[in-house]
């Protein structure tokens, strides 16, 4: 394996030197032989188990455990990769390159309380829904393989430990930059800044003040990435700055989930009293996080403090827009109008409150109003519907696209499936107390025709609601 190790040429107190736990009995549970071959891997089934579970370390693996900080609901702590460890950078056939982490391969220096272990359901849950939002076309980290480690640790019951192998762009986080700015010099975060841009951003790192072009960049992705996330009814469910990638990619699959009925207020995560995340709130939220990864950044933007805050504000005030005008596109593309205006605003409410007050599903309801066969729900057949079919038929007119130039743009923005929560449940349980992989190899391989335009998405479209599902942080 051709491991390079371009984040260790920062300095050393950015990261520990580690040596993954080596489980004695690993076994191969589901590899991802698309991405091994995106990633120009060939590995052995022996090398597969031996080495995605740490047990023996690949050629020129040099692991390490990285440093992060981070605000966890609303709270600065000191974190770390407890139970991460990364082997090293791969580059594709593009020449792009991705981070190769074992997550669950024992302790290191960051663990504090924890086993630095993961449980085999949250190691399949997290290679679930990366592999859907990447199905989904949705920017996320991704999952290589899951092997099972053999033994068995504690949760909220016992579980088979197994470690996921994710691959990322990095794994630079919000808390990454907390980390330099708190714990660091100004040398240490200025070497941070320098290595983000020429990794993630190379075309700004000319620019004559990093600091704000960096800032500048990362707004810009991170409202993208949320935008994304509401078309398809995704609630990440721990929007922690250490859950936040600079690259723009979807980290950390916790507890989260996606919404069936539409309410804004959503919320799944057992650990969210609060709602602090609920789906509706994750582009203000993610604002509160991009001021905190700002304040990291304020001395390197001007040498006043004073100049440095009225820069940054600026800049991300400049958020609200972005994501405004994100938004706004995809909505309209979500109804099929390429050009968005004002105009078709009140139509788009209309629809809202009437999925709000009906508890109509979000993905279904989209897939209704492109008439899509198949799809049977006595709500569609009632006359409030049929007239806001009719009134949306009205702003194709006004808007001057045929209805075929709308369903070509809908059928692109709006999937045929999404993972159910129920589903994805069953998918587990089946797999860990089975150990067969058939049914969840079925269906992210359905997951791949989601914008298909002849599937009829009998079954995986239909949902039931069951009100007291929730999801936790089984880690
Ligand atoms: P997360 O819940 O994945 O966002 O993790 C938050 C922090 O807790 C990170 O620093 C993790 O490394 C750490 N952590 C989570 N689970 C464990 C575990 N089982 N052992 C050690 N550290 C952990
Ligand atoms: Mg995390």
């Amino acid at each position: 394996m051709n491991l390079s190790h371009s984040y260790q040429t920062l300095p050393d107190t950015f990261y520990k030197v580690v040596s993954p736990s080596a489980f004695k009995e690993p076994f191969t549970v589901i590899y991802n032989h698309a991405l091994a071959s995106e990633l120009g891997l060939q590995l052995t089934k022996l090398q597969i188990k031996e080495w995605l579970s740490g047990l023996y370390l690949p050629p020129f693996a040099k692991p390490i455990a990285q440093a992060y900080a981070g605000h966890q609901f609303g709270h600065f702590n000191m974190l770390g990769d407890g139970r991460a460890i990364l082997l090293g950078e791969i580059k594709n056939a593009q020449n792009e390159l991705f981070d190769l982490q074992l997550k669950g391969a024992g302790p290191t220096e960051y663990s504090r309380r924890g086993d630095g272990k993961c449980a085999l359901s949250s190691a399949l849950r997290e290679y679930i829904y990366s592999e859907c939002m990447h199905a989904l076309g949705i920017d996320s980290t991704r999952s290589l393989a899951v092997v099972g480690t053999g033994d068995t640790i504690y949760r909220q019951e016992l579980e088979q430990g197994a470690v996921l192998t994710r691959i990322a762009k990095s794994h630079i986080r919000f808390g990454t930059f907390e980390y330099a700015a708190h714990y660091g010099t100004i040398q240490d975060l200025e070497a941070l800044v320098n290595y983000t841009l020429q990794r993630h951003f190379p075309n700004m790192q000319n620019k004559k003040n990093k600091a704000i072009a960096l800032l500048q960049s990362v707004i810009e992705k991170q409202m993208k990435l949320i935008v994304q996330w509401m078309r398809v009814g995704f609630i990440h469910g721990v929007l922690n700055t250490d859950n936040m990638s600079i690259s723009g990619q979807t980290i950390d699959f916790g507890p989260c989930a996606f919404m069936n009925a539409y309410d804004a207020n959503t919320v799944y995560s057992q650990i969210d009293t609060n709602g602090r995340y609920a789906f509706g709130k994750q582009a203000a939220m993610a604002h509160w996080n991009l001021v905190r990864f700002a304040e990291t950044l304020l001395p390197l933007i001007h040498i006043e403090q004073r100049e440095a805050i009225t820069m940054a504000t600026d800049i991300l005030e400049s958020a609200n827009s972005i994501f405004a005008l994100e938004y706004n596109a995809m909505m309209h593309a979500k109804i099929g109008i390429a050009k968005p205006t004002q105009d078709n605003m009140p139509f788009i409410e209309n629809l809202f409150s009437w999925m709000q007050k009906n508890k109509a599903d979000y993905t279904n309801t989209f897939l209704h109003l492109m008439n899509k066969k198949d799809l049977q729900d006595e709500l569609y057949n009632t006359t409030e519907w049929k007239n806001l079919v009719h009134d949306w038929e009205q702003i194709l007119l006004q808007n001057q696209v045929s209805k075929e130039e709308a369903l070509i743009l809908m059928q692109k923005n709006n999937p045929n499936y999404i993972p159910r929560n129920n589903h994805v449940d069953v998918l587990i349980n089946n797999c860990v107390n089975s150990g067969s992989i058939d049914e969840l190899e079925k269906f992210l391989q359905q997951m791949q025709s989601t914008y298909n335009v002849e599937i009829a998405a009998i079954g995986l479209c239909t949902f039931k609601e069951d009100s007291s599902f929730s999801t936790h942080c089984n880690t």
